[in-house]
């Protein structure tokens, strides 16, 4: 079977574009009463990026917290927060933010339309409804979140998206001036997210050409970036996250980020300085990527931290390994149908431990 994923219907990219959102969201606003919500990153209260966010009178500015990576339970209180604002539904929900912003509005506007609690839908398919008319504004590039077909959350019990057509953005705005002061290592960590999803799908064993164009192109930007530090760079970052973000819509990610995924589960790492820990380990699996990408770390200064893992107890060590090898189209991905026999458990711990 083949796969037959949705796509973003409708991008707008450009230095300045931004100022097209108030437009673009009045399609939007069809009858008086008609509002929106605006989930926007804390980080920009007080910011001149508040004054340009374009809130009607009957709008909602909610800040959203990104010092944890999104949980089931803050998209939840979050929902709660937009159905108790107004008796009606909002006729948009716009994300501003990087990657766990957008995903934060991609998962509230699935939950305004769909029962319960999100950690219902945690898996593939599981949402009944179509969400409302939900859109991005990326401030921070490299994860893909713009493009893809999930949202990620961490529940009680799991680490999983809500993956759905219907999670799908309606509109992204791609506007680089957003992302020109994003602080230098978390410029790195998320840009390498990018470069990682480029290095697993075009290595994977799932690649066809509709993956590889992307990957590739994605790839080229990637270094355009950080090893060239081209004058355009932001603009170029902004298209080798979606170009990534597509490459691994068909193909899939690998090893790297399944042991980020055990990572994080247990110690809260986030996403991409967890992958880019995680790479550092993978030299076995991607002798290429990791000499390039311990390049591209040197030319940017940056230092990973170290010893992450070596004193933890033994039964959290153990649920990292369960939760990194329960990601298993990563596995078969990376290493093929045979990984069991590769990846076993003693092997993901001895990775683990030199973490
Ligand atoms: P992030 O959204 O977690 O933000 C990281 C930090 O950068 C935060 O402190 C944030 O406030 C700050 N920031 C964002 N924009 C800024 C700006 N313009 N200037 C200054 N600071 C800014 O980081 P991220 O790496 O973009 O996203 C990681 C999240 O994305 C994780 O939760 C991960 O699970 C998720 N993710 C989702 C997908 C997907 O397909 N849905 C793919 C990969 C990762
Ligand atoms: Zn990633």
């Amino acid at each position: 079977m083949f796969r037959n994923f949705k796509l973003v219907p409708n991008v707008i990219f450009g230095r300045g574009c931004f100022a097209q959102l108030d437009e673009i969201i009045a399609h939007r606003r069809t009858h008086k009463d008609a509002w929106a919500v605006f989930v926007t990153d804390d980080v920009f209260k007080g910011k001149a990026l508040e004054k340009r966010i374009p809130v009607h009178d009957r709008d909602m500015l909610l800040w959203v917290n990104v010092a944890d990576e999104p949980k089931t339970s803050y998209v939840d209180a979050l929902t709660l927060k937009v159905k108790e604002y107004a008796p009606t539904l909002p006729c948009a929900v716009i994300g501003i933010g990087g990657g766990s912003s957008m995903d934060l509005a991609k998962a509230v506007s699935l939950m305004l339309t769909n029962e319960g609690s999100s950690t219902l839908y945690q898996g593939w398919d599981l949402i009944k409804h179509p969400a409302v008319w939900h859109a991005a504004v990326p401030t921070l590039s490299g994860t893909g979140a713009e493009v893809s077909r999930t949202t990620v959350l961490t529940g009680p019990e799991k680490k999983l998206g809500l993956n759905s057509d219907y999670t799908v953005f309606d509109q992204i705005v791609l506007d680089p001036e957003l992302i020109k002061d994003v602080p230098a290592d978390q410029h790195f960590y998320t840009g390498m997210d990018c470069y990682i999803h480029c290095i697993e799908s075009l290595q994977g064993t799932y690649l066809n050409e509709f993956s590889r164009s992307y990957g590739e192109k994605s790839l080229d930007l990637c270094r355009q970036v950080f090893i060239d530090n081209h004058p355009d760079k932001d603009d170029k970052l902004m298209m080798a996250s979606f170009f990534g973000g597509m490459s691994i819509a068909y193909s899939q990610v690998g090893a790297c980020h399944a042991l980020s995924y055990g990572l994080s589960y247990i110690l809260g790492t986030h996403h991409g300085i967890g992958c880019c820990i995680v790479f550092d380990h993978l030299e076995e699996f991607y002798p290429e990527g990791v000499k390039e990408f311990r390049i591209m770390m040197e030319k940017c200064g940056i230092k990973l931290p170290k010893g992450l893992v070596a004193d933890l107890a033994e039964d959290r060590i153990e649920k990292m390994i369960t939760v990194a090898l329960g990601l298993e189209p990563l596995w078969e991905n990376c290493l093929g149908k045979n990984w069991k026999s590769i990846m076993t458990r003693d092997k993901a711990k001895s990775l683990f431990l030199n973490m």
